[in-house]
Order: structure tokens, then C-alpha cells, then sequence
């Protein structure tokens, strides 16, 4: 698998560049502006440019933009849909302009809403916005801890989106620590093959086109979202084990979205590859 990780680009493309590839990263993710704002900023196609032609040097590929965590496609509030969707629209633009190939996103929670509209609002939402999207750029529906009224908490609920709005540029991302979070049992390989022979059911594993490699120490199904250390947590060393040796998936990418600083980085990025050469041997 390509290993990479979420790296911050508050000081600049060339920073973050850095600070991936001396973490030893294969590939990068980064939010596009503040993710906790909805102002959209002005695209910077130039800066954009010179960050892809950074990456394309440091064989950094892909690189995937993480929508702002304010989105919600299934809010009733119609300012907080128009936001959501201006967030979504924009990122897919930078994403374009930027020559960057994957936008992951949240979907939202239902709230108090009827989970059928609530449902119906964020397939009309990823239509809109897939209508206009670049031939280049894949959206990823990333699965949510489950909690209270979180949208995409299971695997039939993400195939039940990629079926509803039947798209080619809509795909899936797998977090494991919210599958964890959610229910489901990956800290061993027999949890790890129901797993993912479930995503392959509702989803398609070929539609899987990300995961987040998240350790978390919550409890099984405990539906909160807090990741930890890779190896130090609950789904442990012998999960990714099986997930990194799993052939279906050696040609995905898998990003670290992991707590700490650089030198949890570089321990944790050195962690999953140690895992993956065991899995490989
Ligand atoms: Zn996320
Ligand atoms: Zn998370």
C-alpha cells in the first residue's frame, strides 16, 4: 500500500512537502484552508501548481484534500446546506486546480431530521456537486464513528449513497478508527476479512479508494471519534497486520491522521512500515 499522512500547510506547500517525505511518506493529505471556517478562500492556481510540481519531486502521490469538518449535506438549516455545499464545491476546484486526484469528506450528521430526508438531502447535495466535477478528481465518502445521528456510520449506508447517486468519480474512505468506533471488530485477521468482505458487498472494494490508518483507544462500538498511535491502541498491530497484508488492497493508499507531533509522526509512520514488511514476508 502507499503510506501517507494528514500534514499541516499553515507554513506554506514547501513545509509540508518536507515535512512528508522526512517522515518517509508515499503520499500526502491536507485540508485546503481552515476546516473549522466556512469562508472559502480565492483558489491560488499558481501556488497550486508549484505545490503539485513539490510533490510530483518528492514522489508524493496522491495527494488528498480533507474537506472542512463544519460540512453537513444533511442539515435542514439551508445556510448550513449552501456553506456545506460551497465548502464541497470549492475544495473540488482546488483539488482540479492543484492536480490533486482524491477529496475526502464528511457527510454530516441527520440531526433531529428524518434520516430518509436527511439521506435525500446529501444524495441531491453529491449530485450537484458531482455534475461539475473534474475528470480527474475522485470524491471519497469517508464512514463516520457512528455517533448519535452521524451519517455513513455503516458500510450498507455508504454503499446505499454510491448506489443512489451511481456516479463514477464517487467512491469510499475506510477510517478505521471510526469502523472500530462503529462496531466493527478489525483487530484481528478474521475481523479484518468479515470487514472488508463486507465492504466488498455493499461497496465494492474496487470503490474503496482511500483509508485513514487510525489506531483508537475507544472502546468496540464505543461510537466516538479519537484516534491514536498506530500499534498502541485497540484495533493494534495485528489489525493493520491484516489489513496491510490483504491482496485487494495492496495497490490503495492509506493515510495516517495520527496525534502528536514530528516525532510521533515519524514513530508512528515507522510503525505501520514495519507492519506492512511483516505482512509482506
Ligand atoms: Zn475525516
Ligand atoms: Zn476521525
Amino acid at each position: 500500500m502507499r503510506i501517507g499522512m494528514h500534514v499541516k500547510i499553515g507554513e506554506g506547500y514547501a513545509a509540508a512537502v518536507q515535512r512528508a517525505q522526512a517522515s518517509g511518506c508515499d503520499a500526502i493529505q491536507v485540508f485546503s484552508s481552515n476546516p473549522r471556517s466556512y469562508r472559502v478562500g480565492k483558489i491560488d492556481r499558481v501556488g497550486l501548481l508549484e505545490f503539485a510540481g513539490l510533490r510530483r519531486a518528492a514522489g508524493l502521490d496522491p495527494c488528498v484534500i480533507h474537506t472542512p469538518y463544519l460540512i453537513n449535506l444533511a442539515s435542514d438549516d439551508p445556510k448550513i446546506a449552501l456553506g456545506s455545499l460551497r465548502l464541497l464545491e470549492h475544495d473540488l476546484a482546488v483539488a482540479a486546480a492543484g492536480e490533486m486526484r482524491l477529496v475526502n469528506t464528511h457527510l454530516g450528521s441527520y440531526g433531529t431530521r428524518d434520516r430518509s430526508e436527511g439521506f435525500a438531502a446529501i444524495v441531491r447535495a453529491l449530485e450537484a456537486v458531482l455534475d461539475a466535477i473534474d475528470p480527474g478528481v475522485v470524491l471519497v465518502l469517508e464512514n463516520s464513528a457512528g455517533a448519535g445521528n452521524l451519517a455513513g456510520g455503516t458500510l450498507e449506508e455508504l454503499g446505499r449513497f454510491l448506489r443512489a447517486v451511481d456516479h463514477p468519480q464517487l467512491g469510499v474512505c475506510l477510517d478505521t478508527a471510526h469502523a472500530w468506533a462503529a462496531g466493527y471488530a478489525i483487530d484481528s485477521s478474521d475481523g479484518v476479512a468479515v470487514f472488508l468482505e463486507q465492504a466488498d458487498r455493499e461497496i465494492g472494494l474496487e470503490r474503496v479508494r482511500l483509508f485513514h490508518f487510525n489506531d483508537t483507544e475507544v472502546a468496540l462500538g464505543g461510537a466516538r471519534d479519537r484516534h491514536w498511535h498506530i500499534g498502541e491502541g485497540r484495533i493494534g498491530f495485528e489489525g493493520f497486520r491484516a489489513l496491510l497484508a490483504h491482496p485487494q488492497l495492496r495497490d490503495k493508499t492509506a493515510i495516517l491522521e495520527t496525534p502528536g507531533d514530528d516525532a510521533d509522526d515519524r514513530r508512528n509512520l515507522s510503525a505501520i512500515r514495519t507492519i506492512a514488511r511483516g505482512a509482506a514476508a
